[in-house]
């Protein structure tokens, strides 16, 4: 008997389908693909529940025949290559003909189609790759495909769907990899009966507006300096952030010939030339398209990766590089490299500037190498500050430290609790000096007071506990579609630490309460800071984002560099500083404790 036979079709396309429908947003992506190759200017995306329940994607392009219309659903099926050779030519988005076969073999879709030379449409409705229907209907020129009920017969990839939030944020991902490349479609994006983005025909950089700009804050492409540079073998065209206007989080985006790509090697070359104007871990924003003779790269035959190789990537590294560089070089900026981004301090050694002594009570007796004896038994003078500093006997936030930063850590020179007032002395308005173990310790007052707030501020969270003030009048947020989702997925935590927040539009909030901490600070600047944060950290699990609202906010209101503390100010500060079990770092790793060791001290005299 044999033993080899062919897979029934729906079997292989469901296998197939295993490979280019992975989520939700893989299924928008060949959807609106098949749109904008069949010539659509306009192009409407309806998603219900996350594309979980409805995916629909309706489009004015050509349309297809009635017999194409089946045809359209059968493996390799396409009107795109005829031959192997075609590929190297390729200009249009899909290929294989392998979405419209794997779509239906894992859901349920009605689609209704009409070229404009034909007076009726067709209608076809196919489950899990069986035609159900297929009829004659009257439907406006285009095509409308609507995927129900994705993955219905394949359990184990639902099961694998992420929470709603989640798989909508991938939708709007992938989204904008491709809407940016074709700014001159309208398109639309509806979720839940909600319009998330209404996108009108326009230029690039009214298309990168209209998605990352935020009406409540400057302009986003205000930011962006453009970049053009035509070889024989490249032309690159695009954007890129003017080195003060990097962030941590950076929207970078490149594409060839329209379509989106990954490029380690390119991202760097961009880093690249702007090194040294970037503070610590900041990132420029970019969106790079680069126009290329399709012979010069490697299709992506792969339907889901993004990587693309190109024949000659050192010479195009370098003439990116150069172009950035050029485009850089038309703004004369001054790199200004701000303390609070870099990773550790340095601390500036020998300089003419006395420390702030005049601020301290001087002890006659003062020695600033005391041991820590000579602090033994002094009862800290002042109350009040306590408050503000306290922090959990016992914090359990120890998981997020990274192991490395422990050892090192020296033993303290005195607990906080024998410390006293004039012991310490702020230098620069930055840095509290006080004599430890191993030498002269220069605490980092801002560091130090993001760490002792943190601690504070994730047991709230965690807790629920948060202290709230209520605003006399409210303040408006708002926000672009992605941050919407994201604040949504937040709100229980922002609440719990004291954010009272009420969605006013679908693209607002109003802010009718904020933390108490945060005191007359607006607290639009402080949502913003912790939306970027968590979206920058792409926090997964409820704890990570937590723990990034706490630092978020910790950061925000933590006292600045440049102010002056008084004598119990710096007390209350170190002494809460010191209370913790992790006080050499921030819970993101920077420095707080710097120690000058009694050793270098006797090496510079
Ligand atoms: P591919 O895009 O790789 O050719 P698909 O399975 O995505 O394969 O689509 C199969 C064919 O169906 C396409 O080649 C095209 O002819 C037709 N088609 C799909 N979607 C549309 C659409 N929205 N408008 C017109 N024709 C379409
Ligand atoms: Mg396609």
């Amino acid at each position: 008997m044999d033993v080899i036979h062919l897979l029934p079709d729906n079997v292989a396309n469901q296998i197939a389908a295993g490979e280019v429908i992975q989520r939700p947003a893989s299924c928008l992506k060949e959807l609106v693909e098949n749109s904008l190759d069949a010539g659509a200017t306009r192009i409407q995306v309806l998603v219900r529940d996350a594309g979980r329940t409805v995916l629909q994607v309706i489009d004015n392009g050509c349309g297809m025949s009635e017999s194409d219309a089946r045809l359209a659903f059968e493996r390799h099926a396409t009107s795109k290559i005829r031959q192997a050779q075609d590929l190297f030519s390729l200009r249009t988005m899909g290929f294989r003909g392998e979405a419209l076969p794997s779509i239906c073999a894992v859901s349920q879709v009605e689609m209704q189609t009409r070229r404009a030379e034909d007076e009726t449409g067709t209608l076809l409705e196919i489950h899990g790759s069986d035609v159900i229907r297929q009829e004659v209907c009257s439907c406006p020129v285009g095509t409308n495909i609507k995927v129900s009920n994705l993955f219905f017969n394949v359990p184990v990839r639902r099961k694998f769907l992420k929470t709603d939030q989640t798989e909508l944020r991938n939708l709007l991902t992938e989204f904008y990899r491709i809407v940016l490349v074709y700014p001159k479609t309208h398109f639309t994006f509806v979720h839940n009966d909600e319009i998330l983005l209404e996108l009108p025909s326009g230029s690039e950089k009214q298309r990168i507006e209209a998605i990352f700009g935020n009406p409540s804050r400057n302009s986003f492409t205000a930011n962006l300096v453009e970049i053009s540079t035509d070889t024989e073998l490249v032309s690159i065209r695009g954007f890129v952030s003017k080195p003060e206007n990097t962030t941590r989080k950076a929207e970078q985006y490149f594409f060839v010939n329209g379509r989106y790509m990954r490029h380690p090697y390119f991202q760097k070359a961009v880093l690249t030339a702007y090194s040294g104007m970037l503070p610590g871990e900041y990132q420029p924003s970019f969106f790079i398209y680069f126009d290329i003779s399709p012979e010069a790269i490697d299709v992506n035959i792969h339907p889901t990766k993004t990587e693309i190789k190109f024949a000659d990537e050192q010479t195009i590294f370098q003439i990116l590089m150069a172009s950035v560089r050029e485009a850089l070089g038309k703004f004369t900026l001054a790199p200004q490299i701000d303390f609070d981004t870099r990773g550790s301090i340095d601390i500036p050694m020998p300089t003419n500037r006395p420390a702030s002594a005049p601020q301290v009570t001087i002890d006659p007796n003062y020695n600033p190498f005391h041991t820590r004896e000579s602090f033994a038994n002094r009862q800290p003078s002042v109350k009040g500050w306590d408050q503000l500093y306290a922090t959990p006997a016992s914090p359990k936030q120890s998981v997020i430290y990274p192991d490395r930063m422990e050892p090192e850590v020296p033993q303290p020179a005195a607990d906080g609790e024998t410390l006293t007032a004039d012991s310490l002395w702020q230098y620069a308005d930055k840095y509290i000096l006080m004599s430890g173990e191993n030498g002269l310790w220069l605490i980092n007052q801002h560091r130090a007071h993001v760490a002792v707030l943190y601690a504070q501020l994730s047991d709230q969270i965690r807790q629920d506990q948060g202290a709230m003030q209520q605003l006399l009048f409210p303040e408006v947020l708002h926000l672009p579609a992605d941050e919407m989702v994201l604040i949504a997925t937040l709100l229980p935590d922002l609440r719990a630490i004291g954010f009272d927040l009420e969605q006013l539009t679908p693209d607002s909030y109003s802010v009718q309460g904020i933390p108490s901490q945060l005191a007359n600070q607006s607290a639009l600047p402080v949502l913003q800071h912790i939306l970027t944060e968590v979206r920058e950290r792409g926090a997964g699990a409820r704890e990570e984002w937590q723990h990034q609202i706490a630092l978020a906010l910790a950061e925000s209101i933590a006292i600045p560099y440049g102010k002056h503390l008084s004598a119990d100010e710096r007390l209350h500060l170190v002494q809460s500083l010191l209370r913790l079990p992790q006080y050499r770092h921030t819970p993101d790793g920077k420095t707080i404790v710097s120690v000058l060791t009694d050793e270098e001290i006797g090496k510079r005299f």
